[in-house]
């Protein structure tokens, strides 16, 4: 099977960032079969090589996961004619399996999580698990305390049901608002319909987390990392 570089494996891992790997390979904290191995440019082949950092043991896993800042502009679609897509924005060897975790639109910002783990996707979008999605928003119009009692209640975005709780949190009431809304359900443009419908315009729209993922804030719009072992598990 396939063989590629020291460094390269361990940040695949989302052990760190490729320079940081590279630091802790000359510090001597990594082991390749047994052996402290110093150089980040060694050969490793995942099928064969047992590779220990700080005495754990690395298990190459046949699924990548990454945290993507989706910038304005690029659409949640592995493929698109027109459109400059996510996937566009990873720089990967082995992506030919990768896809966003749920969309955002062209126009919203932020955490998007990018896997070929199907069986996670599932897990993170099926309505009955109800992963809260915090979003920032700016909107058109004053945010009262009457929309946050609405949106705890439910509103009308004409689907079958009202929507599920949602929480609003004020940060600024004024002519733009700005504020912080947490929901559990994903529906098209569900946020947008959301404020619509209590007479109020979306006017810039951020992910910030998706259950216990957070956007790293420093991640600039059209950057991406592989997600931290602590991020995996915690998303497990
Ligand atoms: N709600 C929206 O209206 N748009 C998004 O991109 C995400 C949630």
């Amino acid at each position: 099977s396939k063989q590629l570089r020291l460094d390269k494996f361990l940040a695949d891992m989302g052990i760190g960032t490729r320079s940081e790997v590279k630091n802790w390979i000359r510090q001597g904290r990594v082991k390749l079969n047994s052996q402290i191995c110093k150089q980040p440019e060694s050969k490793v082949t995942p099928s064969l090589d047992e590779v220990c950092f700080d005495d754990k043991p690395i298990n190459y896993s046949k699924y990548s996961y990454f945290m993507l800042h989706k910038p304005a502009g690029v659409v949640s679609a592995t493929t698109d004619t027109i459109n400059r897509t996510v996937l566009d924005l990873i720089a990967e060897e082995r992506k030919k399996d990768l896809f966003p975790v749920g969309r955002l639109d062209k126009d919203t910002e932020g955490l998007l999580l990018i896997t070929n783990d199907g069986e996670l996707a599932h897990e993170l979008l099926s309505p009955r698990k109800h992963v809260d999605k915090v979003y920032y928003t700016k909107v058109r119009g004053k945010v009262t305390e009457q929309d946050v009692e609405a949106f705890l209640q439910g509103v009308d975005i004409k689907e079958e049901k009202l929507t599920l709780p949602a929480h609003l949190k004020i940060l600024i009431s004024d002519e733009i608002s700005e504020v912080e809304l947490t929901i559990q359900e994903g529906k098209f443009h569900q946020v947008k319909r959301m404020f619509e419908a209590v007479g109020k315009e979306v006017i810039y729209l951020k992910r910030l987390s998706m259950g216990p993922l957070l956007l790293d804030p420093d991640l600039n719009p059209g950057d991406y990392r592989p997600l931290t072992i602590e991020e995996l598990e915690a998303l497990k």
